[in-house]
């Protein structure tokens, strides 16, 4: 493709693009298509002539958007907010534009710079010390499973060195809430702790970690000759927005020497208004900290935020130092190759870049509260409606609830539940997710998509209120 046909696509392209974005909220939130409808619509085989990128507007409608679920509609309330505001669409294109791989300082100095300001950016919009440093990564569960290596190599003196966890050691355990994320599960399999050496803790009335059950089951692993060695501490878990003591809980890793590891993945985000900060209080005592500016904040996917107190530590374990990388000035810049598990890198603080010129840090703030405020409307409707029950506290942006008509037995409120989330979602008027937390079926509402305004959310619940009448 020349610059020229670049240009003349590229143009209609953007306002492809533009004009999605205006018709998204006439379009249905998650996508109709059945398994293999968008596969029936391509060609089985690769083209052997050229030139059919002229056709790609039309495929682009009649092949790709019947199957796309609209993570940015205003009445997308499923998962988690994965905002991708049109500033990061633009910031994307320049660094596909620009083609650049940032492996390594020399290999594009501007990827590295700007990252390093863009964290440290993140890091004061968040309010935390100037002790944490900052790498983007592609998701959570890449910076987590970085986390548990860094744990595993701390408390081993740097083990993969001689036999790693092949050298006859006892073994290392690793502490999560059973609350926590199935990515803390994966990377501590990946990590190779093995599942016998995961244990996951029970959690109070409010589903945040117990304290007194974590010491506990640390001095049981020692007392049986193992070695505890790290624990993932969440801020906002993914089913209920519940949120661990991180205080308590990092001052028993400190008096334990384990790694503390916290995994604010969603709610990271909210740490930009000081009024939420108290929710993860104890935070500047962990080892490191994961955050994804890819979901409620909106700079699209993929940008994932792991910071780290001890950097030369990150080094000597992600670092390769072959003989073909070194360059000139290594030792005074970062190479951000030896910072995680990939080489190659794209220029993804662009992303950051883009939107916090565009937002602002007030324009960033002012949304937020929106949705928190959007949050606590609905939790009032529902404490409200007779037959409504909201079975968690609403923390931030989520919403978790269930409706109880007289008379029904657990199961049947259960099918019941689940049937109203399947009929809300196949309407096409709005997406949420019905989810079941200790055994209990629940709606999850999760609010903070970019243009979800109060009506949407108002939407919603008559929907909801409709739909558990029928
Ligand atoms: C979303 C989420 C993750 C996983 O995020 P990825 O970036 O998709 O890996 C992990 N933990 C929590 C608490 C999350 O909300």
């Amino acid at each position: 493709m020349t610059p020229d046909e670049f240009r003349a696509l590229g143009h209609e392209l953007i306002e492809w693009v533009a004009t999605y974005r205006e018709r998204l909220a006439t379009l249905p939130v998650r996508s109709p298509v059945r398994p293999g409808d968008v596969r029936a619509r391509l060609p089985a085989s690769p083209p052997e002539a050229g030139g059919g990128l002229a056709g790609i507007v039309d495929a682009l409608a009649t092949v790709v958007e019947p199957g796309v679920t609209h993570w940015n509609h205003p009445r997308f309330f499923a998962y988690f907010p994965s905002n991708t505001d049109l500033s990061s669409v633009l910031a994307d294109l320049v660094g596909a534009g620009l083609g650049v791989q940032g492996m390594s300082w020399e290999t594009s100095p501007a990827a590295t710079e700007v990252e390093e300001v863009m964290m440290d950016w993140l890091r004061q919009l968040l309010g935390l010390s100037a002790a944490w440093t900052g790498v983007i990564h592609d998701t959570a569960s890449t910076a987590t499973l970085c986390a548990l290596l860094c744990a595993r190599e701390r408390a081993t003196g740097l083990g993969q060195e001689r036999g790693g966890l092949q050298d006859g050691a006892p073994p290392l355990v690793v502490y999560a809430s059973a609350q926590a994320h199935s990515s803390v599960t994966k990377a501590a399999l990946l990590a190779g702790f093995g599942r016998d050496h995961l244990r996951w803790i029970d959690v109070d009335g409010e589903r945040a970690l117990r304290p007194d059950h974590l010491a506990a089951a640390i001095a049981a692993d020692r007392a049986a000759g193992r070695r505890p060695c790290a624990v993932v501490a969440t801020v906002g878990t993914t089913a209920t927005t519940a949120i661990d003591p991180v205080a308590a809980i990092a001052a028993i890793a400190g008096r334990e020497r384990l790694w503390l590891h916290v995994d604010a993945a969603l709610a990271g985000t909210a740490m930009i208004l000081p009024e939420c900060r108290p929710l993860w209080a104890g935070v500047e005592d962990a080892d490191s900290l994961v955050l994804n500016p890819h979901k409620w904040m909106g700079t699209g996917f993929d940008l994932s935020a792991y910071y780290v107190r001890d950097v030369q530590h990150l080094i000597q374990v992600m670092g390769t130092n072959p003989s073909y990388l070194r360059t000139a000035h290594d030792g005074e810049v970062s190479n951000f190759r030896d910072w995680h598990i990939q080489l190659g890198r794209r220029f993804r603080a662009l992303k950051l870049w883009f939107l916090l010129l565009d937002a602002g840090a007030e324009g960033l703030r002012a949304r937020l509260r929106r949705d928190l405020a959007n949050a606590r409307w609905l939790a009032d409707q529902v404490d409200a409606a007779p037959g409504w029950e909201r079975t968690d506290p609403v923390r931030l942006q989520t919403v978790c609830l269930r409706h109880v008509p007289p008379g029904l037995d657990a199961a049947a409120v259960d099918a019941h539940n689940q049937a109203l989330a399947a009929r809300v979602n196949e309407s096409g008027a709005a997406y949420l997710t019905p989810s079941r937390v200790d055994g209990v079926q629940i709606l999850r509402v999760s609010i903070g998509a970019l243009g979800t305004e109060r009506t949407d959310v108002a939407a919603l619940w008559d929907l909801l209120q409709a739909e558990a009448a029928r």
